[in-house]
């Protein structure tokens, strides 16, 4: 079986009055014992939420970049991240590849090098509302995959995050028959293109206006093993999207 695996993306959010009251909730729980939980924290925030949240919620960073050290401005290595205690980095998000233009082919060395540094990776993938208007979506969520599957091999430490741009901070989420739908297609994706082993055992998160009142309904499809949650993250709710599956 997957473990189900929760993310909370809290984005360019927070002070650090606000991320004591979300350390609170998380220490208050519950939280399910067999959902993996992964807070993925602004840069400045890293060492703080590492060093001050409860043994079973893991830390992300929300980026790093592809090299240990050197001169590239602004940027946060793999190797830092390792250095404060954080595991966990999430990366190609789709605000990261249309904000700040990263490409397909950036995203995926990047996944590569944190992978090769250590870390593991929630490797985020999904369509424009254009693109899955002009029945473009299965093309635009494998072409992401490829690039990343053309620069690794093992998978064992990477979770897909697919997350339909049209669905986050939008609250238009994917209804679930159109998520299951894209997670089955990538699930076969990958039984056809890497392995069968790699397809049943790699954990497939749905994002995209994941609330407690949605979050039941879309974590019992059979190929959604997870979410990336935005903004409900920042919220008490995201305790009941973590126990969504019991
Ligand atoms: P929302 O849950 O706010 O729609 O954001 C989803 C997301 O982008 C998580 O990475």
């Amino acid at each position: 079986g997957r473990k189900f695996v929760v993310g909370g993306n809290w984005k360019m959010n927070g002070t650090k009055s606000q991320i004591n009251e979300i350390l609170s909730f998380l220490k208050t729980g519950p939280l399910n014992s067999n959902t993996e939980v992964i807070i993925g924290v602004p840069a400045v925030y890293l060492d703080y939420v590492q060093s001050n949240s409860p043994a079973n919620v893991h830390v992300a960073a929300q980026n790093c970049y592809k090299a240990e050290k050197g001169a590239f401005t602004g940027e946060t290595s793999p190797a830092m991240l390792k250095d404060i205690g954080v595991n966990w980095v999430i990366l190609g998000h789709s605000e990261r590849r249309q904000i700040f233009g990263e490409s397909d082919e950036l995203v995926a060395d990047k996944v590569a090098f944190a992978l090769s540094s250590g870390l593991k990776v929630i490797a985020c993938i999904g369509e424009t509302l254009d693109e899955r208007e002009a029945g473009k979506t299965e093309a635009v969520v494998f072409r992401q995959t490829q690039a990343i599957a053309n620069k690794i091999k093992d998978w064992s430490n990477v979770v897909i995050a697919y997350e339909p741009v049209w669905a986050i901070g939008t609250g238009k989420t994917a209804t679930p028959a159109q998520a299951q739908e894209v997670h089955k297609s990538l699930r076969d994706w990958f039984a056809k293109n890497i392995s069968k082993e790699v397809a049943d055992s790699i954990r497939i998160q749905y994002g995209g206006s994941v609330t407690g009142a949605n979050c039941q309904e879309l974590g019992s499809q059979p190929d959604i093993d997870g979410f990336l949650v935005g903004g409900a993250s920042l919220k008490p709710e995201f305790v009941n999207i973590v126990n969504a599956r019991q």
